[in-house]
């Protein structure tokens, strides 16, 4: 069985975020829950924002089980990691089905916190949004290495 790598290396300094490469994912995630919020199976649709500035889009996956339900930024994570595996993550946004720029929840932050440790996320703001780094909303995120100590291995 091959070992789990775990996530990767925090990046040294946040890479910069095209705002345009933004605004450009924040009127795409508009779109997809204008076209699937109607289904009610989709409350919140994600993007995330590659260094390269391309975006992945996500959509929430709601469960007739409430806790198997998935938000929509770890679907757009996975989507990036599949088709940019080599391009950091340099920022997220989510919306609800009315269009409103919505924080992550906190188990996404976590995952974020993993995946694009030096991302920006978007926070609502009147007029618009602004960009925060996810290092601000978890100064002391959970980190793989702290649940084996230092020195094991998974
Ligand atoms: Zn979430």
């Amino acid at each position: 069985m091959t070992p789990h790598p775990g996530p990767p290396a925090p990046q040294a300094a946040a890479p910069p975020v095209d705002r345009a490469a933004v605004d450009r994912a924040l009127a795409a995630v508009r779109a997809v829950i204008a076209a699937r919020g109607a289904e009610r199976r989709h409350h919140v649709a994600a993007a995330v924002i590659t260094a390269d500035g391309r975006h992945f889009l996500g959509i929430s996956l709601e469960s007739a089980l409430g806790w198997a339900s998935i938000c929509a930024e770890p679907v757009a994570i996975g989507r990036a990691l599949l088709d940019a595996p080599a391009v950091a993550i340099t920022a997220c946004l989510a919306v609800n089905r009315a269009g409103e720029i919505v924080p992550p929840c906190s188990r996404c932050r976590e995952t974020l916190a993993d995946f694009a440790p030096s991302a920006r996320v978007a926070l609502p703001e009147a007029g618009g949004y602004r960009l925060v780094p996810l290092t601000d909303l978890m100064p002391h995120a959970y980190k793989a290495a702290l649940r084996f100590g230092a020195g094991r291995q998974e």
